[in-house]
């Protein structure tokens, strides 16, 4: 995770009082406000972006009230700021201008975006925001209860983790599923609030206005995502047949007749452990920061000073996750963790120093202000994921000095883990994806029947029989992260096409699959050159072709899986 990945654009939304291009000026004369604009905001913007920034540090590493609060009024102060209707007409006019310089025209195009964002009609603002409000403190209170037994949310899945009772899965499963019909009215009014918003602007609805403030296309997607599909449906059947065999033998039953409280969490995002293999032996006495910095100072991408300033042990009132964060734009790149000596920790130490050298670090410091960071948040969430492969390949482990018993088995099991992870990841995308655009288009649509199609058609799971409950609304994300799951997936298709591209062009290796690098500069000089140096110069999708010479697709992400 990266901190901007958190903060962008959640449940954000904006009007615009009229849709109309105000008159054009000369290509002179809009280059010269442009100039001025972009000064203008950097004064302005800066000081508030790296005060959230240390803010928002702060916060999580003590977990205490009042640096919460600080944090906050920091964040309102930069949406005051960039709400500033004032400033969005003169950005507006500058906008549908000519402007003659790229690297000013680019910065203006993302200043655009930013601002348009934030241009919501206060009162319909408001009733946005009270409408989530009430839906969140639903899920907050909201406790699955099985007679007079209340089950928290980790109560439930720690049953659906452990216990062997098919009768009881099914009851805290359903149980667990009762919020959605508590809260599906709000969400179809919700659901209705946004689309408003973005009707308003121009936009066809507010799926298609999310994605086209970040620069992605519903249809481009949408054709990621069918190709996708296209490519993953055998293997995914395949390795969920397995898991379903010993599924099956756990519960006493036959395959067919599992359904989705058999599997290991409400949603089947994630893998069920059904192997027995403990990847963690090895790194008992590991040293996973020193493994990180020999890592990263091998490929000529050092990190010894963000680990410096780092957080990355566990302690009271902390954050317990992992993220990064750049706070200045100026090379003061810090990471969170909470490190124990586990493969997991292994993998998300690569992740979040992937993010960490994907920063002002080593992206030049020649960039203006709004160019300096990453082109977008599947790039860094690509790259990122790119490094955080090694923690499961024995061989890259042993070159820095952690054995492996037995390298070739968990090599192996390890491998099955992690396309096991992917698949069944990416065909939960697919369903959040698509029901998600289907939610805004047409809202008023039979909701329960188009979520239980889309589960059986891409994530192969039995609809209850009779079931017909809003069980889409049981997903917090639905409602405080909407459009926004997609990211991960196009994160993941980057991170496979730019490894693939890495091991044919600087490793000469065919095998992009199984490739792996451990003390090779020409690694970080690939990188250096044909991502890092770009900054937010380039669209993702520029950068992807300029980086691996193709589109973004899914060829390498499904390479992985079809051997
Ligand atoms: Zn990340």
């Amino acid at each position: 995770m990266s901190r901007h990945s958190v903060l962008s654009t959640i449940g954000a939304i904006m009007v615009s009082s009229g849709i109309n291009s105000p008159p054009a000026i000369n290509a002179a004369d809009t280059t010269a406000a442009a100039r001025t604009f972009v000064r203008d905001h950097e004064s302005k913007i800066q000081p508030l972006e790296i005060e959230i920034g240390r803010a928002w540090w702060t916060a999580n590493t003590t977990g205490k009230d009042e640096d919460f609060a600080v944090k906050e009024q920091a964040e309102n102060r930069l949406n005051d700021a960039l709400a500033d209707a004032a400033q969005f007409a003169r950005l507006k006019q500058i906008h549908a201008g000519q402007i003659d310089d790229a690297v000013l025209a680019r910065q203006v195009q993302l200043l655009y975006l930013q601002y348009l964002e934030k241009q919501v009609e206060p009162a319909l603002l408001k009733r946005m925001t009270a409408k989530a409000n009430t839906i969140e403190k639903a899920f907050n209170v909201f406790s699955a209860k099985v007679g007079d037994t209340s089950y928290t949310d980790g109560e439930v899945r720690q049953t659906l983790q452990k216990s062997k009772e098919s009768g009881l899965r099914q009851q805290v499963w359903e149980a667990s599923k009762r919020v959605g019909a508590e809260i599906e009215n709000d969400l179809r009014d919700l659901v209705r609030l946004r689309n408003d918003a973005a009707t308003r602007l121009g936009y066809a609805d507010f799926h298609v206005m999310q994605l086209h403030l970040t620069e992605l296309d519903q249809t481009q997607v949408l054709k990621l995502f069918d190709e996708l599909d296209e490519l993953t449906r055998a293997p995914y059947a395949r390795a969920k047949a397995e898991i379903d065999e010993r599924l099956a033998k756990d519960y006493g039953l036959k395959p067919d007749e599992l359904r989705p409280w058999h599997y290991h969490d409400p949603f089947f995002q994630e893998s069920p452990a059904v192997y027995d293999v403990d990847l963690d032996r090895p790194f008992a006495n590991a040293d996973i920061s020193r493994i990180c910095r020999e890592f990263y100072a091998g490929l000529g991408l050092p990190i010894d000073d963000v680990l410096a300033r780092s957080d990355l042990y566990e302690k009271p009132g902390k954050s317990p996750h992992a993220f990064c964060t750049d706070i200045d734009r100026a090379g003061d790149v810090r990471v969170l963790a909470n490190i124990r000596p586990t493969e997991y920790w292994m993998g998300t130490m690569l992740h979040e120093l992937g993010h960490a050298v994907y920063s002002s670090k080593n992206i030049p410091a020649e960039l203006p202000f709004t160019l300096r960071s990453d082109a977008h948040i599947l790039a860094t969430e690509g790259v990122a994921m790119m490094f955080e492969r090694f923690s499961k390949s024995a061989d890259w482990l042993r070159a820095f000095g952690v054995e492996v018993a037995d390298r070739e088995q968990y090599s192996a099991a390890a491998a099955r883990m992690r396309r096991d992870r992917l698949l069944i990841f990416s065909r939960w995308c697919q369903v959040m994806f698509r029901f998600e655009v289907e939610l805004y288009r047409e809202p008023s649509q039979d909701l329960n029947k188009l979520w239980w199609d889309l589960v059986e058609k891409y994530q192969l799971l039995r609809r209850p029989a009779g079931r017909n409950a809003p069980d889409y609304a049981s997903k917090i994300h639905i409602v405080s992260a909407p459009a926004y799951y997609h990211n991960y997936l196009l994160g993941q298709l980057f991170a496979c096409q730019l490894h693939a591209a890495i091991a044919h062009e600087v490793l000469h290796d065919p095998d992009a699959a199984n490739a792996i690098y451990t003390r090779e500069a020409r690694v970080g000089d690939f990188m250096k050159a044909k991502v890092f140096s770009q900054g937010r110069l380039k669209s993702w999708d520029d950068l992807t072709r300029y980086a691996t010479g193709e589109n973004l697709n899914a060829k390498a992400f499904a390479a992985e899986f079809n051997r």
